[in-house]
């Protein structure tokens, strides 16, 4: 599988095409590393699935060249599949800040023992085999972000990683842009940027705004609750509530087992500083002016703690007209739905809910059309690839590449599974490397691919189970042919038919040759016939036993 060329040679297994399960890998020679190991959450199209994470064969095949995996920082969508394939990748190093890792060692859990996790400070370099890979810091809604600088022989590849550019951020720690535009002017031969926001025009807006907002909050309601729902990984967001908690005299309820996670962990590693005293275990006494839930689930998850509170089914508290609830966060496309559940209940109970960006309780983690501009000017890269977006994020991106003058034969929209090998003379595409989705549904799927398909199938058309058996010796049907259908409406004439269609199929097969499979297979089939021709797909379950 090899594949031989002088430049550095780039493959996507996700994060193109889609927002989720990012990572990509980069090889010069003998070396490879891995950028990234995410995972994506299942919408309606893979019903049941416990998560989407990349197809990992080419790691697999090339795991003698593997010398480490670079983590940009530790949202699920960069870190989350890292837990399933901890076997894979169990004799590599594994670097990322102090966030990252901790974040990633609670997740591996007892795993985390086999695995070789390294934290590297922002600023740092590491070396990992012939390629040196440089971790810059960028601002983010989560601390310890960084772009990387991915130093090969073939040529500087610069990844940006998930950035925004926010000059008052609130750990004072900026993305540096001094640093990036040093190593552009030294000569970037191919830059991964992202593009999750490339169709908001100008700029995003600085964390700090959330704090100003939520203080407005906090002062209009110096009697009530106030129950703050954000993402758990949002560590600024919870920074702001725990000093605004402190400041106003209230104390902290954590609600959501990756809450009280996140606040451990990044307590632990400096990225958080919480005030003494004002987190407590329980609502216990306190009035509903001394008192804040600080919750998970601003995206309406349906097992989070404000789904829970919504319903009055979190630690018997009853949420009412004595409560404000904050969702800071705005919803992620395809979760608008059980987001407005979540509010609609909460209104119903009688609390005030505020929840639209008009309120500026919210912003984006990621950088806006003019930040991606400054990104692109910045690194000025000879080839420029867009990734984590969807295709029409992409494309804008590469739209906007184009306008500050790369030309467009250096501009490639890549897709999942393409391998690039980028020179100095110019960039050619590869054969394409194995790649996909692999679905998780308690475990790792072998075949997740049919399962998905047969529970789509199921959800549209309903199955239908017939049972015959037959007289091997002379190839026949013996007796009546059971069917029972599930979620197929099954009419007087469809039953008579689908009898007809299993006996005429195995009575007209040829019974020297046939097995008991072969009958099964071809009972399924006349049955599929039969209502094929109303394009209707149920799953056929034939089953054929011998008389
Ligand atoms: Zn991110
Ligand atoms: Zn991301």
């Amino acid at each position: 599988m090899a594949k031989k060329s002088k430049g550095v040679q780039v493959s996507f297994l996700g994060g193109v095409g889609e927002i989720g399960k990012n990572m990509t890998v980069i090889e010069c020679g003998e070396d490879m590393i891995v950028v990234d190991m995410g995972v994506s959450f299942p919408k309606e199209d893979s019903p049941g699935m416990d998560a989407i994470i990349p197809d990992v064969t080419y790691i697999k095949q090339n795991i003698k060249k593997l010398r480490g995996i670079v983590l940009t920082h530790g949202h699920e969508d960069h870190i989350g599949a890292i837990p399933y394939y901890a076997d894979v990748i169990k004799n590599t190093p594994v670097y990322g800040t102090a966030l990252t890792i901790g974040l990633l060692r609670r997740k591996l859990d007892k795993d985390a023992k086999k695995c070789n996790l390294v934290i590297v400070d922002e600023g740092q370099t590491v070396q990992l085999g012939g390629i040196k890979v440089e971790f810059i810091k960028v601002a983010h809604s989560m601390a310890g972000a960084c772009a990387l600088a991915v130093y090969t022989q073939g040529g500087t590849v610069f990844v940006t990683g998930d950035f925004k550019i926010d000059n008052t951020p609130i750990d004072g720690k900026k993305t540096n842009l001094q640093r990036i535009a040093e190593i552009g002017a030294k000569g970037v031969t191919l830059m991964l940027g992202e593009s999750t926001n490339v169709e908001r025009r100008g700029s995003s807006t600085s964390e700090r705004v959330v704090g100003q907002s939520l203080e407005n909050i906090f002062n209009a309601n110096p009697n009530k609750r106030l129950i703050i729902a954000c993402f758990a990984s949002s560590n600024y967001r919870v920074q702001q509530v725990l000093t605004l908690a402190h400041k106003y005299g209230r104390k902290v309820v954590l609600a959501g087992k990756s809450m009280k996670a996140m606040v451990d962990v990044a307590s632990a590693c400096g990225e958080l500083h919480v005030p003494k005293g004002v987190i407590v275990d329980g609502i216990g006494k306190l009035k509903p002016g001394e008192a804040l839930i600080l919750a998970t689930g601003s995206q309406g998850e349906p097992l989070s703690a404000l789904n829970k509170l919504s319903k009055g089914e979190f630690n018997k508290i009853n949420v009412g007209s004595d409560d404000v609830v904050v969702l800071s966060s705005s919803p992620i496309p395809g979760n608008e739905k059980s987001v407005y559940d979540v509010i609609n209940a909460l209104f119903r109970k009688g609390a005030e809910v505020i929840y639209d960006a008009m309120n500026d309780i919210h912003v984006s983690g990621h950088a806006y059309e003019e930040e991606l501009k400054l990104m692109l000017t910045l690194v000025h890269p000879e080839f420029f690839m867009p990734v984590h977006g969807e295709y029409r994020h992409q494309y804008k991106h590469s739209q906007i590449a184009k306008m500050l003058g790369i030309p467009s034969k250096n501009i490639i929209i890549p897709n999942i599974g393409d391998c690039y090998g980028v020179t100095s003379k110019g960039i050619r595409k590869h054969a394409n490397v194995p790649a996909g989705n692999t679905y998780v549904d308690g475990v790792v799927l072998e075949d997740g691919e049919a399962l998905v398909s047969d529970r789509r199938s199921l959800a549209e058309y309903g199955m239908i189970l017939v049972l015959a058996a037959v007289d091997l010796e002379r190839g026949v049907v013996v007796g009546d042919v059971d069917v029972v259908a599930r979620g197929f409406n099954l009419t007087d004439d469809g039953l008579r038919n689908i009898k007809n269609a299993v006996i005429d199929s195995i009575n007209a097969a040829d019974f020297d040759k046939a097995d008991i499979d072969e009958y099964a297979r071809f009972a399924k089939k006349a049955v599929r016939k039969l209502f094929a021709r109303d394009r209707q797909f149920p799953i056929i379950i034939p089953v054929i036993v011998e008389d």
